[in-house]
């Protein structure tokens, strides 16, 4: 076995190089063939293969390159578009703002027509408008002017966010250009020549709107946009005084045109009102007001437990004077009759045209004794007037005078008016220029001490 393995191993070791050489001499034949076979497969694989792939890897690269490019252009849109939609965004905001704040003008403007239309006097109005447009434009201070029945002056009936000296108490028509031009005047701190004249020289940014309805001008709304000023109460403006935005001056002309319209409405109702209340010849209430008033008197006077004087007035031998100075002249004599009694009335005092020259005034909470003081005051008053009628110098008037009081001489209207008028019989009966009191009745306690009915000659 070792033998036969040494002999293996020796054969081996002897036979070895021609092994090697005849490997090396395979090898170089096989070395030559794959230089052949490379050489030979070269140009088909270069043209069937690898300028297949360096062609594919190029337009790999291109296709790359592009879409890099509309990548970035794609970025670039996008971006674009955000921006755009932000800005849409945006826009969508303010307009939906907008239309809230519009929203709400618009209520505002319906309630105020509302609330105007509910208005009994123009003194009601004032307050509501005034109220409105601080509403409207917080902060900034306004005034509203109303033309005097003489049409020459406009009176300022009322002002807001401001004191009383931030708007004159009065101007002319032809001193505001709102009212000249029939249309809102706006005026800047700068614009110094076409500034209303109603407006202080150094007032800032102001604005004049004229209050019109169906053509007819009513008055006129002024505002001072120096908002800060109008808050402390200072002249100073804010930035130059631009303060105010086209809307806001939009709002206003809406606003002033509402107001205008509801206004006329409540002038023409009160002018109505004051044509089925007022006798026209000496602007005191009528016989139908007075019926109407002394029903509600009595009442007050019952809840009140105060006494209700009446005084019936008659002026003497009065056809006597017209027939002497013509009916012209009584007229003029009526007129101031009653404007002396009202200057001699309290607030609460009622003074109307009975009937032809009579006059009865309502004296609330006043007891007999009071009302025939006062009735003679009046009388005196009246004894002492002198009147000139086209430059003719019209002879003395004087009065007559009855007073009665509830409940101390009557029950009722129907016997208050009676008691008086009998106690004004009883002035004339006794020569005239005299006030006599009722007498007849109980005497009732006010307050414990017993009325005067038998006070009868003043
Ligand atoms: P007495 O002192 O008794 O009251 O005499 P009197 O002349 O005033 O009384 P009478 O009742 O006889 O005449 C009232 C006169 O008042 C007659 C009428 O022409 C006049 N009168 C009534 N209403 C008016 C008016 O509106 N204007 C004028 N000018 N006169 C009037
Ligand atoms: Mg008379
Ligand atoms: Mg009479």
């Amino acid at each position: 076995m070792i033998l036969t393995l040494t002999v293996f191993i020796v054969d081996a070791v002897v036979n070895f190089g021609t092994h090697l050489a005849h490997i090396h001499s395979i090898l170089l034949e096989t070395c030559f063939d794959a230089s052949l076979m490379a050489a030979l497969l070269f140009p088909v694989l270069y043209i069937g293969v690898f300028k297949e792939m360096v062609s594919k890897n190029a337009e790999l690269t291109a296709s790359k390159a592009r879409l890099a490019a509309a990548h970035d252009e794609l970025e670039l849109r996008i971006a674009e578009r955000t921006k755009d939609l932000a800005t849409a965004n945006k826009t969508l905001e303010q307009s939906i703002a907008t239309s809230d704040a519009h929203r709400a003008v618009a209520v505002q403007l319906a309630d105020t027509v509302r609330l105007l239309q509910a208005c009994h006097s123009s003194a009601e109005a004032y307050a509501i408008i005034a109220k409105k447009f601080q509403k409207l434009l917080p902060g900034v201070s306004g005034a509203l002017y109303v033309f005097k029945s003489s049409r020459n002056i406009l009176d300022r009936v009322i002002e807001w966010n401001a004191p009383e000296e931030f708007f004159s108490a009065f101007f002319r028509p032809d001193e505001c250009w709102a009212l000249r031009m029939g249309k809102i005047h706006k005026m800047s701190s700068s614009d110094i020549s076409i500034r209303c004249l109603h407006f202080a020289a150094d007032a800032c940014s102001a604005i004049c709107l004229p209050l019109v309805a169906s053509g007819e001008v009513l008055g006129g709304l002024s505002f001072r946009l120096d908002r800060q000023a109008a808050q402390n109460g200072t002249e100073t403006c804010l930035d130059n005084g631009e303060t105010e935005s086209q809307q806001e001056l939009i709002y206003l002309s809406l606003m002033s045109e509402s107001v205008g319209i509801a206004f006329a409405n409540i002038r023409l109702r009160e002018a109505l009102h004051e044509h089925a209340i007022i006798d026209k010849l000496t602007g005191l209430f009528n016989r139908r007001f007075m019926d109407e008033v002394m029903d509600m008197e009595i009442s007050q006077a019952d809840r009140n437990k105060t006494p209700l004087a009446v005084v019936m007035l008659d002026v003497d031998h009065f056809k006597k004077f017209n027939d002497l100075h013509g009916h012209d002249a009584g007229d003029v004599v009526l007129s101031a009759l009653g404007r002396c009694f009202v200057q001699h009335a309290r607030k609460s005092d009622i003074v109307c045209r009975y009937g032809g020259e009579e006059i009865l005034i309502l004296l609330p909470n006043t007891d007999t004794a009071d009302a025939v003081r006062w009735a003679d005051a009046v009388r005196e008053k009246v004894e002492g007037m002198t009147l000139n009628h086209h430059g003719q110098q019209l002879g003395p008037v004087t009065v007559s005078c009855g007073v009665a009081s509830y409940p101390t001489n009557a029950r009722n209207k129907r016997e208050l008016i009676k008691a008086a008028d009998e106690a004004l019989y009883h002035s004339k009966a006794e020569g005239r220029n005299r006030v006599n009191a009722a007498t007849g009745f109980e005497v009732i306690k006010f307050n414990g001490q017993a009325a005067a009915p038998e006070l009868r000659k003043a």
